[in-house]
């Protein structure tokens, strides 16, 4: 340890750093490398966002904006969210965009954590939820899903853990890294427990618009929820702009207000030519969002069907674009399999354990790259077991 660690946070010094980097950059220093290892959208961001960048800049809007971002992105925002989701939000005041989820995720937390609050975890998960939590001063608390529920959270697994300290539930459907999607009957259950011992969710809706089979269901669109949701979404997946860092948290106003405060002093405003280029997306992105879905579900069809048929069981997963095989069949550990798959075969997937305890024994593939790049992987992968 270099003297300056010293100077550390002890909080900051715990904390792990990302399994899904250390795959990428295994797999960066790797020539012919197919990568089913990324979350992100191999599409590029439509042409007409782009340009709607291009002439904010052209028109010199290159200062910030109002604090919680555009007001008329704003009001897109709310337009769409409640033709949508069927969801309602005030514009003015119970809106703010932001730099990604990840920073909507930030805020949220530190908003309505005091020292020592509890937060429920439903794993496996985006790696994220834990450390915001953990710096936000709150404690995590893992609650485990299994591959036999094809990873969907039950009532009565969150209602064990709960306790006197339990301030909120973190929830996201479709679900990073399994692509589980709660539906309606599902989500109502955990809506009466949540009124019940009065929690606050946190609702990832990111993966909302990558749905593949059943109608979406937002959180905050059951009875007697709004009240009680931050519905976290943004444009990364959905309108293929993970660089753009363009994000956006809805709740009552109270808590918008308060993430407001940490929101102005942190950040001051998500970047500019993001937000005009995101206006651009939500008024007239739709069809590019449409095309895109079209083809995920395409590549997911083809992806889970070559797993299963390998012998690397795959529940069919209703959203996002993650398949989460068991790899148990071939004894080795999720790390074992990844870099031996990747030194071996030159496909990077991410080792499922980098999502919490519950994801050892799977692996995650992104579907997000061409059907030719994944057939090559599936044929790859397929070598790799028989080889085993
Ligand atoms: N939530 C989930 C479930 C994600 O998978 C990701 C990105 N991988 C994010 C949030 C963060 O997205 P953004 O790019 O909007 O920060």
């Amino acid at each position: 340890m270099s003297q300056t660690t010293t100077y550390l946070a002890k909080h900051v010094k715990e904390l792990k750093p990302s399994g899904i980097r250390r795959f990428f950059d295994l797999a960066a220093g790797m020539k012919g490398v197919i990568s089913l290892g990324v979350g992100e959208p191999d599409f590029v961001t439509s042409w007409n966002l782009r340009e709607a960048a291009i002439t904010s800049l052209e028109q010199g809007y290159t200062s910030y904006t109002a604090n919680a971002g555009l007001i008329e992105l704003r009001e897109e925002i709310a337009g769409y969210m409640q033709k949508q989701f069927s969801v309602s939000y005030h514009p003015e005041s119970e809106i703010i965009v932001t730099v990604g989820a990840s920073q909507a995720i930030d805020i949220a937390f530190r908003a309505i954590l005091n020292p020592g609050d509890e937060v429920i975890i439903v794993e496996p998960c985006f790696v994220s939820y834990a450390p915001l939590v953990t710096m936000a001063g709150g404690v995590p608390i893992h609650v485990q899903t299994l591959k036999e529920n094809d990873f969907k959270i039950l009532p009565s697994q969150l209602e064990e853990v709960i306790t006197e300290r339990t301030k909120a539930i973190m929830l996201c459907s479709p679900n990073n890294p399994t692509g589980t999607m709660l539906n309606k009957a599902e989500l109502e259950k955990i809506a009466e427990l949540a009124v019940r011992h009065d929690l606050l969710v946190l609702s990832d809706e990111i993966y909302a618009e990558l749905v593949y089979d059943e109608p979406y269901t937002s959180l905050a669109s059951i009875e007697g929820m709004r009240e009680r949701t931050i519905l976290l979404n943004g444009f990364s997946k959905g309108f293929a702009m993970t660089g753009w860092r363009l994000g956006f948290v809805c709740a009552p106003e109270d808590i918008t207000q308060g993430m407001l405060k940490i929101h102005q002093y942190a950040i001051m405003c998500a970047s500019t030519m993001a937000q005009y280029a995101g206006l651009e997306g939500l008024k007239n992105g739709r069809e590019n969002v449409e095309e895109m879905r079209k083809s995920y579900r395409q590549r997911r069809n083809f992806i889970v069907q070559s797993l299963n048929d390998m012998g690397l069981t795959c529940h069919n997963p209703g959203g996002a674009f993650y398949a989460f095989p068991s790899i148990e069949s071939t004894g080795l550990t999720s790390e074992e399999f990844a870099e031996q798959l990747l030194k071996a075969e030159k496909v990077a997937v991410v080792p499922g354990n980098a999502f919490g305890g519950s994801g050892e024994g799977h692996i995650r593939c992104s579907y997000a790259t061409s059907l030719a790049q994944l057939q090559e992987a599936m044929k790859r992968i397929k070598r790799f077991i028989e080889n085993l």
